[in-house]
């Protein structure tokens, strides 16, 4: 799809009450790929952001009273509009973020998703009737919506990102104000102008774009009128936004980062491991939460592992995501680029092997080489700090104990990726690893319809499944006397 016919489409403004209200200020968005200005975006200040709350909160109490099948139908149409945008969603994706083309039309799929699932649990929010123990009362548990949200989205997938806080908050009855990160404004600008399109009543969801992320936030996470944050990015950004979130007692949902364990055990299929391994690590350009940030491979298989992951990391086609044949594309600025350089570089100076890759590429955007990294010691700061990048770190073990206790050996605890073709090894693997999900002989496990989210400080609530309604709803209990 050609590049300014998309750009064209996308409107300005930040999205308050229905319609889109130019600024003075503006901020540039950039292509990673060339380093070129995409676009000017408006830069909302503190009082845009007050009037996007003031506005979710004036409508708070009718979208709560809104018949939940209505709510579906409006979630539904939403769901439909994003597939049928799908080419423009995917460019924008590739242009602002540098994700390759497919991927991009992958997260238009897994992102509308999010809006056919919950359309269909709007409809299925229940609670319980129970004669007290000892009889007389009866014990009745409902759940309402939470009220006004807030909620704060990365770069990195910046359509389902949104779409997997925006869906369960509608189908449950909450009205949200949303905050793109800065990097990749443009595809929530379209989102906006899609559920404005699909009948998103008025100040349902609202939309401030800024440069100045804490600045804008601050007047939101202040106000008494807010009910709930919900945040997916950094773990270090989200303990401060916890800490901010504890003087209104605000229910939180935190996505945060990973630093996820990639185990082979000594029967695991190879072939599988290897074919596994590459979407697990190299997708979205290795910048995901989910991404396997370390290997641990039995020494039994390890050389075997290796060679074949060096070969198909080889086969990478790198460039910008809007070639058709780009099968990796940049990373999102040149921060990323020098951080993931000094890992690299730390992990080398330690005695790491440098078998394919290891090096930034020159020239326009943000590329790094895909890196496969040998005996990587233990003391290597990558093995413990988010790579965020395309390189894959091979450590060798001897026994499946030593594989999870080092893939324990983190903070964090979002992904775990186990390869055996014996069940109770990998049951038992299961058990034992400490991360909210475990991808089991298979690279990508993500799904609107299964609970995403972390243990650790990778964060706090699921999102996705009828769990990730729940994090939008308020138990509330009435004890009858007959
Ligand atoms: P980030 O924490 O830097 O920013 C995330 C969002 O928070 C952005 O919108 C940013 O503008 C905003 N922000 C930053 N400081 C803020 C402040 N003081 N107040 C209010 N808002 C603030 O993260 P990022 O670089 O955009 O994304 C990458 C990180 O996100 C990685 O750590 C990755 O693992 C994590 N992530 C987690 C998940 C998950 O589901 N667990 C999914 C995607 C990304």
């Amino acid at each position: 799809m050609n590049r300014e016919d998309v750009l064209a489409k996308v409107p300005f403004g930040q999205f308050i009450e229905g319609s889109f209200v130019s600024t003075a200020d503006t901020f540039q968005v950039h292509d990673p790929a060339t380093g070129e200005v995409l676009a000017e975006v408006s830069d909302a200040g503190p009082m845009h952001a007050k009037a996007a709350l003031d506005a979710a909160c004036w409508v708070a109490d009718d979208w709560a009273a809104t018949e939940p099948r209505k709510r579906a139908e409006i979630l539904r149409r939403a769901y439909e509009l994003i597939v049928a945008r799908g080419d423009e969603f995917a460019t924008l994706m590739t242009l602002e973020m540098g994700k390759p083309l497919a991927e991009a039309r992958g997260e238009v799929a897994y992102g509308a998703e999010f809006f056919r699932w919950f359309s269909e649990e709007a409809c299925r929010i229940e609670g319980r009737w129970t004669t007290a123990p000892l009889g007389g009362n009866r014990l009745l548990t409902m759940q309402q919506p939470v009220g006004p949200v807030y909620a704060i989205t990365p770069w990195n997938f910046p359509l389902a990102m949104g779409t997997r806080k925006i869906g369960p908050a509608l189908a449950a009855g909450c009205t949200v104000v949303i905050k793109p990160a800065k990097l990749t404004p443009l595809t929530m600008l379209y989102l906006m102008q899609t559920l404005k399109d699909a009948g998103v009543p008025d100040g349902v969801v609202n939309c401030v774009t800024s440069s100045n992320s804490a600045a804008v936030s601050k007047p939101i996470m202040e106000d008494p009128r807010l009910r709930k944050l919900t945040f997916t990015g950094s773990t270090e950004v989200g303990r401060t936004l916890l800490k901010e979130a504890a003087d209104g007692v605000l229910r939180t949902s935190m996505e945060l980062g990973g630093n996820a364990p990639f185990v082979v055990l000594a029967d695991a299929d190879v072939d599988q491991a290897v074919a596994g391994a590459m979407p697990a690590k190299f997708r979205n350009n290795g910048e995901a939460c989910t991404a396997a940030n370390r290997f641990y491979v039995h020494e039994s298989i390890v050389e075997e592992f290796t060679a074949k992951l060096v070969a198909e990391v080889e086969k990478l086609v790198v460039g910008p995501g809007m070639d058709q044949a780009t099968t990796l594309g940049p990373l999102i600025d040149d921060d990323a680029v020098a951080k993931v350089k000094e890992l690299v570089d730390d992990a080398v100076a330690k005695g790491a092997k440098v078998l394919t890759g290891g090096a930034p590429i020159d020239g326009d955007g943000h590329f790094f080489q895909p890196t496969v990294l040998a005996d990587v010691p233990r003391t290597a700061r990558l093995l413990r700090e988010e790579i965020f990048g395309p390189v894959a770190p091979i450590v060798t073990v001897d026994t499946d104990d030593e594989a999870i206790k080092l893939a324990n050996e983190t903070e964090f605890g979002l992904m775990a990726y186990v390869y055996s073709r014996d069940i109770s090894r990998v049951v038992t693997a299961a058990e034992r690893l400490e991360s909210g999900m475990v991808a089991v002989n298979t690279g990508v496990v993500s799904n609107p319809a299964a609970p995403f989210g972390g243990v650790k400080q990778s964060g706090l609530g699921r999102e996705g499944s009828h769990e990730g309604l729940e994090e939008y709803l308020e138990i509330k209990y009435l004890g009858i006397a007959l």
